[in-house]
């Protein structure tokens, strides 16, 4: 007879819930259900296959078990040779048959949860995708790589193993009990009351192995913290300075008795459970054999000892399923709490979509209107209370303010990567949330402070922004960004492989070939983020001298902290407390003595007191020629 006691009492698995999971457990309710059907729908053949395989692989591993007793009856008592052979041959055959149709149902089975899995990537991927800015800056990353990754895993090993394991185990104990009633009703019944005497002390001693290993790790943890803490340079030496030696002793041997009695309690519960099961596993058979031959002897002599041996066999067939069975609750109810927690994902509605007729203007000039604009990101708590600026076609805004004052907040509006939560915004005159998104999207060009570049080689980098670009385009491009020079000086030129598997940029090259990649984008309107800090000053002439014939000859914001970029400007637009408060030229705008002289003054007035000249012709001139890094800032904004 076989005894699978089903696990549950190794160390590190556990077939019991803890309080915390208890008090989780998801509702199951007919929609979850019906929703995790919808997921199997498409493949209803596949699984009826399955099933199929189940039924009939179920059916013949219990078949051996009715066939010994034909082999004892008839072949064996009956003495009847060829009769015997027939016999072990048929039991052979079936049950190699039945492992062949086990084979069959695995591969079924993993395929199935293969494919499904692959939709609920796909999906999940592309519904991830479609989620607004808010959604990844207010979760972890790590949460949403988890979900994608092992709660989705957890779903296919649910597929493959939970449901089918129920499915396997429910019908083999079906079957293995119809055959026993059929055999003998009377022993039937003494075997449905032995089966929870095995399984019930089984799981009690899984439990308290379980407590015991986890009281053992934590007894460890406190041993190890204790050892890297006492010996270490520094441990050590304020142990010794301290005349801590006897102290620290008695703790570390505290710990290191706990940790002995718990491991010997431990291995002794593994063997009083040993003890516990083999006594029980026996106890069955024994009282089938006992009962079986007191009804054979004395009332029913038609009961012949091939079927005790049947029972008696069947009966051990059962405890695997059953604890199985018992098991499976758990792993159901994880299931569920897993199905729960990716479909409440999947429920999470994207906060920006395409709007339903989406219009597309026929030609782009990168024109921009504010028009009473408010914005929160957390209800009571306004960034923006009420910014109104136009932008014409072609014109250039530099916006400054105080760091945290939501100078790139306001930009975020334009290509709704946030929706404005009050006023609207136009572009092309349209209001942003009537338009097309992928075209709106596609007309902006943004080079952010923290500059993107995915891991692969400077082409791919560039090909991003146009795939279809010809060499001469990428020549161009980088020309125009000053990165040109760079690129052709590296041994591998465009196949250079940049990111952390490749070669480290500074971040004004970084920026530079971002401008470059904008370029290619050609998009009518131009927002430049500008870097603050981190680039010396022969990366920031360069930059300068890529972004300037830029913003001469298209549509652009510039977030601007140097003095130079802010000049360049058709128009300068102070932001403060989430208004605009000042705006103008820089020259009306010093005189105004406000938010923007602060500004000047706290970067520039110790340099404007030494110097006898205006501000702005000195400044200017000073930017190319004659000024040190740093001075041609601003102000810094640095958060
Ligand atoms: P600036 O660009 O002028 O430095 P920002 O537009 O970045 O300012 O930020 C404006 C304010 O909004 C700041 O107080 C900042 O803390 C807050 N903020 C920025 N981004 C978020 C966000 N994703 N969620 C919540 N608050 C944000």
């Amino acid at each position: 007879m076989t005894m699978r006691p089903g696990g549950g009492f190794g160390r590190g698995m556990r077939n019991f819930m803890t309080e915390e999971e208890k008090a989780n457990a998801p509702k199951v309710t007919k929609e979850l259900i019906a929703r995790i059907f919808s997921w199997l729908k498409p493949y209803y053949p596949q699984l009826f296959l399955t099933l199929l395989c189940i039924v009939i692989s179920s059916f013949l591993s219990i078949l051996p078990s009715v066939l010994t007793g034909e082999i004892i009856d008839k072949g064996l008592l009956g003495r009847n040779l060829p009769l015997l052979i027939r016999l072990i041959l048929l039991s052979l055959a079936v049950t190699f048959g039945s492992n062949l149709i086990g084979v069959a149902e695995s591969y079924l089975n993993s395929w199935i949860a293969q494919h499904i899995t692959f939709d609920m990537r796909n999906k999940m991927y592309r519904h991830l995708e479609s989620m607004s800015q808010r959604f990844f800056t207010s979760n972890n990353q790590g949460d949403i790589i988890t979900r994608m990754t092992s709660d989705i895993d957890g779903v296919q090993r649910t597929i493959s193993s939970t449901f089918t394991s129920i499915l396997s185990n429910a019908i083999t104990l079906v079957v293995a009990l119809i055959a026993m009633f059929q055999r003998n009703w009377v022993l039937a019944i003494v075997g449905i009351v032995i089966v929870p005497l095995f399984v019930l002390p089984t799981r009690a001693a899984g439990k308290t192995r379980w407590s015991l290993t986890n009281e053992a790790q934590e007894c460890n943890d406190e041993i190890n913290g204790i050892l890297n803490e006492t010996l270490s340079v520094s441990g050590q030496t304020l142990v010794k300075l301290f005349c801590k030696e006897e102290e620290e002793y008695q703790k570390y041997e505290d710990a290191n008795r706990r940790m002995i009695n718990l491991n010997i309690k431990e291995s002794m519960a593994g063997r009083w459970f040993m003890v516990v099961i083999s006594t029980f596993s026996s106890i069955g058979p024994m009282m089938l054999y006992l009962v079986g031959g007191i009804i054979m002897m004395k009332y029913d002599d038609t009961l012949t000892v091939g079927d005790i041996t049947v029972l008696v066999t069947l009966l051990g067939r059962m405890y695997g399923p059953v604890n199985s069975l018992l098991n499976i609750q758990v792993d159901w109810i994880r299931s569920m709490a897993l199905f729960t927690r990716i479909f409440e994902y999947f429920d999470m509605k994207p906060e920006i979509e395409n709007p339903e007729h989406p219009v597309i203007p026929e030609t782009s000039t990168g024109c921009v209107k504010f028009d009473h604009v408010r914005f929160s990101y957390d209800p009571g708590h306004e960034i923006l209370k009420d910014i109104c600026f136009e932008l014409p076609a072609g014109n250039s805004i530099a916006l400054v303010g105080p760091s945290g004052s939501g100078k790139s907040t306001t930009v975020n509006l334009i290509p709704r990567l946030y929706d404005a939560t009050g006023g609207t915004v136009y572009f092309e005159n349209t209001d942003v949330k009537q338009l097309d998104l992928t075209w709106l999207r596609s007309r902006i060009g943004v080079v952010t402070q923290d500059t993107y570049l995915f891991n692969g080689t400077i082409r791919e980098n560039l090909l991003y922004a146009k795939p279809d670009a010809t060499e001469e385009d990428l020549i161009d491009a980088c020309r125009k960004a000053n990165i040109y020079d760079f690129i052709e000086k590296q041994e591998e030129g465009f196949e250079t492989v940049v990111g952390n598997r490749g070669l480290k940029l500074s971040g004004g090259e970084k920026q530079r070939i971002s401008i470059a990649r904008i370029l290619l984008k050609d998009p009518s309107l131009l927002i430049f983020d500008e870097a603050t800090s981190a680039l010396d000053s022969i990366s920031e002439q360069k930059i300068q001298d890529a972004i300037e014939p830029l913003i001469e000859s298209r549509t652009s914001i510039l977030i601007a902290h140097r003095l130079s970029t802010i000049l360049a400007a058709d128009e300068i637009l102070v932001i403060k407390d989430g208004v605009i408060c000042e705006r103008g030229q820089h020259a009306d705008l010093i005189q105004l003595g406000g938010v923007y002289t602060e500004l000047y003054n706290t970067q520039f007035g110790k340099a404007a007191a030494l110097q006898p000249q205006g501000p702005e012709e000195g400044r200017v001139a000073g930017w190319n020629a004659n000024y040190t890094e740093g001075e041609d800032y601003f102000y810094s904004d640095v958060k």
